[in-house]
C-alpha cells in the first residue's frame, strides 16, 4: 500500500523548485494534497493538472490569508511550508519594507500556519518546515535576513514542538544546503564558491529534500520532533 494513501497534505509554497518536487513526491505516496502558489500561475496550474493536485493562489506575506487556507483546508495530515524568498546585497544597502516582507514570509508565515494547523490535526499528525543550512552557517556576506529567518525557524521548531508534542504532533526543519531550483541554479555565478565548502560537489535535487520531507511525514519519524534536519552535502560541516 502506499505511504500516504488518503492522506490530507497541504504544502505551503508548491508551484516550483523544492515545493513542487515535495507536491509530486506526496501524491505519487498516494496522498491528496493541495498546494499554495503566488507569483507563478501557469507554473501551479501546469503541475495541478499533471498530478491531480489542487492549486490555491495564497500570497505567504499575507497572515491572513495564510491562516484562511489552513483552515479551510480541514483538519491535515501533513503540512508542509516551503515557500521563502532570499535578499542579497549589503545590509546597509536594503530597502526595509523588503526585509520586512522577507520576514512575512519566511517566519512569520511558517509560524502562523503551523499553529493554525495543529487546531485540527489528528493525533499522527506532521508538521514539516523548510529552513536552510544558513540557520547553522552563512559564509557569504549580503545575506544576513535570510539567515535571520532560517535561524528563527529554529526556535520556533523547538518551542512549538514542546506546544504540539501532547497532541500527539510533531514538528520539524528541513535544512537544505544548495538545491538545484530556479532560485539556485547549479549552472549559476556561485558554483565553484558554494561547490568549495561541500564534500559532495554538486547542488542537490529537489527530489532528495522531497525524500527526507516524506521520511519525516511517515510512521517511522513518530518519535522525531522539535528538530534540525540538514541535507547539503556537508555545505554546513
Ligand atoms: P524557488 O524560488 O525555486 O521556489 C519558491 C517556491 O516558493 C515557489 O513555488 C514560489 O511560488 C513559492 N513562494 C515564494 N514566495 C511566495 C509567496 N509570497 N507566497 C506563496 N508562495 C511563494 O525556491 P526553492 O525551491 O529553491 O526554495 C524553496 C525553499 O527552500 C525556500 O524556503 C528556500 O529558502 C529553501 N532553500 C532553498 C535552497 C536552494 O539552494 N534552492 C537552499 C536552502 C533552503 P510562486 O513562484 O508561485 O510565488
Amino acid at each position: 500500500m502506499k505511504a500516504f494513501k488518503d492522506k490530507s497534505v497541504l504544502v505551503i509554497g508548491g508551484s516550483r523548485g523544492i515545493g513542487a518536487a515535495i507536491v509530486r513526491r506526496f501524491v505519487a505516496d498516494g496522498a491528496q494534497v493541495a498546494f499554495t502558489y503566488a507569483g507563478s500561475p501557469e507554473a501551479a496550474k501546469r503541475l495541478a493538472s499533471e498530478t491531480g493536485s489542487t492549486a490555491f493562489s495564497t500570497d505567504s506575506a499575507d497572515r491572513d490569508a495564510v491562516i484562511a487556507r489552513v483552515r479551510d483546508s480541514g483538519p491535515l495530515d501533513v503540512l508542509v511550508v516551503n515557500s521563502g524568498v532570499a535578499l542579497f546585497g549589503d545590509a546597509l544597502d536594503q530597502d526595509p519594507d523588503a526585509v520586512d516582507r522577507l520576514f512575512r514570509i519566511n517566519v512569520h508565515a511558517p509560524y502562523h500556519a503551523s499553529v493554525e494547523a495543529a487546531r485540527q490535526m489528528p493525533t499522527g499528525g506532521r508538521i514539516i518546515v523548510i529552513g536552510s543550512v544558513n540557520g547553522d552557517r552563512m559564509p557569504i556576506p549580503g545575506m544576513a535576513s535570510y539567515a535571520l529567518s532560517k535561524s528563527a525557524l529554529q526556535g520556533m521548531a523547538r518551542g512549538l514542538a514542546r506546544d504540539f508534542g501532547p497532541r500527539g504532533i510533531t514538528i520539524n526543519i528541513v535544512q537544505p544546503g544548495p538545491i538545484d531550483t530556479d532560485a539556485n541554479p547549479e549552472n549559476g555565478p556561485m558554483k565553484d564558491l558554494m561547490h568549495s565548502f561541500m564534500a559532495i560537489k554538486r547542488h542537490g535535487r529537489a527530489e532528495e529534500v522531497a525524500g527526507m520531507v516524506a521520511w519525516l511525514a511517515g510512521s517511522e519519524a513518530s518519535f522525531v520532533t522539535g528538530a534540525m534536519h540538514t541535507i547539503d552535502g556537508a555545505f554546513g560541516a
